[in-house]
């Protein structure tokens, strides 16, 4: 879910499945077919496969790429603490720290030694908070999916890794949220073990925390790639070890049967602290100024329904280009860690400093831009998933949904058959989950009113976010599919608004 660098790609070679397209060139793989036993990490037992191993260099680490990936990973940590650093020393002014150093009012030293540091308390905190997650997620087997009809949980198939493995998840997300958010509110209510504002009182030596696990997480793998890989057919080296640190080696490095970095990471600390630390800005509002403002609730609401849109459909994340495409390293490690708690919810920060009571109006069109975002975002997801499970054979908006027919080959020189969707948002726009996901993040930018940028960091990151992902997700199909995918876009002209781009 997360900031990635400009990175120009070597070859065309899918990355996925065992896909190749035939224009690929073989000098851009480490192609090694060979006949071997395959070992899946799930303990599933081993079947004796052909296949050719085509996860190897895809990528082509230019001078470019270096800068970026070498500047992201020295700046990244630095932007995140400037960010929540104006929030509590320059009331969420991003102006402000800039114009004092200008005029020799304050220094860089200045400005840090004044920043809360690092403290024990919030070291044990972190601690118990991360060893929680762990603990649920290890030992508390998904027993919703019985009990909540239309949810899937439990143990699921991931997609097939390049190598060709299929792992298996334990899917608890939604319950290790619920037992979490659960004990919240009876600790808030009836327990006071801590205060409801734990979070917002300790947030920045509480950064420095997330940091270290976030280094301590990436060099972890990163060395574990190196030493002892979960499946070293799915490792990628590229030569380069800024880019390989950053990136990530191991495509799903996990620790025993079951604990899967990527979909710990990206789901549990990060995800399911999101609300949380929602919560902790609306208590703290509440202890400030005796109330909680529209905007606030309005920030908790959408925010809210997005993360249990996550968890509700944990198993289709498996599918999706984080689990399906990218490697763990920094990016993922630290990002979950860092910069997603931190800038995702920079909006309810920036309220706890400015608590903006909207008009109604205003309140009414950012909560139905959000909500209108949100069923773009969720449809176009479920209008493609219902397709592709379906094999077509469904109805999408009253009607028998029209496609393109798609050829491709898999490495090992078979064709293999696919479709694409043309009907519904799917032929409206080609990334229209993604613009749905845009209006939803203007909205939560749009709760804090018009006084100051800082809120508004959220929309500039995930329009850059997202655009990026969608030439680097349209490259791949491009190699894959070659001219079925031409005939895909000149039906479906635009990427994410029609007419516009
Ligand atoms: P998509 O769910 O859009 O998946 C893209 C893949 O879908 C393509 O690679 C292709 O795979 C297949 N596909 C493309 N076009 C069609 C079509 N017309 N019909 C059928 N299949 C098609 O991408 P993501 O995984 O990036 O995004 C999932 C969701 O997560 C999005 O809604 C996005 O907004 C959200 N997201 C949120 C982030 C955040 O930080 N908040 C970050 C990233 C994503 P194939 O090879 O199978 O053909």
């Amino acid at each position: 879910m997360l900031l990635k660098p400009v990175i120009r790609r070597k070859s065309a070679g899918s990355h996925c499945p065992n896909l190749q397209h035939t224009e690929v060139k073989a000098a851009d793989t480490m192609e090694s077919t060979r006949r071997r036993t395959q070992h899946s990490t799930n303990g599933k037992g081993s079947e004796a496969v052909e296949k050719s191993a085509q996860w190897g260099r895809a990528w082509e680490v230019d001078w470019f790429s270096l800068i970026g990936v070498v500047s992201l990973l020295c700046f990244a940590p630095f932007i995140v603490f400037y960010f929540v650093m104006a929030c509590d020393q320059y009331k969420c002014s991003i102006s402000q720290p800039l114009l004092e150093l200008y005029q020799g009012k304050a220094t860089l030293p200045s400005i840090w030694a004044r920043a809360p540091s690092f403290t024990w308390t919030a070291a044990k905190i972190y601690a118990v908070w991360v060893s929680f997650q762990v603990f649920l997620y290890i030992c508390i087997p998904d027993v919703a999916h019985k009990f909540i009809p239309g949810y899937v949980g439990g143990v699921q198939d991931g997609a097939r890794t390049p190598a060709g493995l299929i792992n298996k998840y334990e899917i608890n997300g939604l319950q290790c949220w619920i037992i979490t958010h659960a004990l919240w509110l009876a600790n808030a209510k009836y327990l006071h073990w801590v205060s409801p504002t734990i979070i917002f009182d300790n947030w920045i030596p509480l950064m420095w925390c997330a940091n270290i696990l976030g280094y301590a997480v990436s060099t972890f793998a990163f060395l574990k790639a190196y030493l002892f890989p979960t499946n070293a057919e799915d490792c990628k080296f590229t030569g380069n070890i800024f880019y390989n640190y950053m990136m990530g080696i191991e495509f799903n490095p996990r620790i025993g049967k079951w604990f899967d970095f990527k979909l710990f990471f990206n789901g549990r600390p990060g995800i399911v602290a999101w609300t949380l630390i929602n919560l902790s800005y609306m208590a703290k509002q509440q202890e400030l100024y005796g109330q909680v403002t529209n905007s606030m609730i309005l920030v908790n609401v959408l925010q809210g329904i997005y993360v249990l849109d996550f968890l509700w459909n944990e198993a289709w994340y498996l599918k999706t280009i984080d689990i399906c495409h990218d490697h763990f390293g920094w990016y993922l490690g630290w990002g979950d860690c860092v910069w997603l708690p931190y800038l995702y919810t920079l909006q309810g920060l920036y309220l706890v400093y400015h608590p903006v009571q909207l008009s109604d109006t205003h309140a009414l069109a950012v909560l139905l831009l959000g909500l209108i975002g949100y069923y773009i975002f969720r449809s176009t997801n479920h209008q493609k998933d219902l397709f592709r499970r379906t094999e077509g054979a469904c109805s999408i908006w009253g009607r028998r949904p029209t496609h393109i027919e798609c050829s491709y080959l898999s490495a090992d020189g078979r064709s293999h058959r696919s479709k694409l969707l043309t009907s519904g948002f799917w032929g409206v726009a080609r990334h229209f989950n993604y613009t749905g996901d845009l209006m939803g993040s203007l909205a939560y930018c749009a709760a804090c009113g018009f006084s100051h940028i800082l809120p508004y960091f959220y929309i500039v990151y995930m329009t850059i976010l997202l655009v990026h992902r969608c030439v680097r997700d349209e490259h791949r199909c491009s190699s894959k599919y070659g001219k079925d995918w031409k005939r895909y876009t000149d039906a479906v002209r635009y990427r994410l608004i029609p007419g516009v781009f």
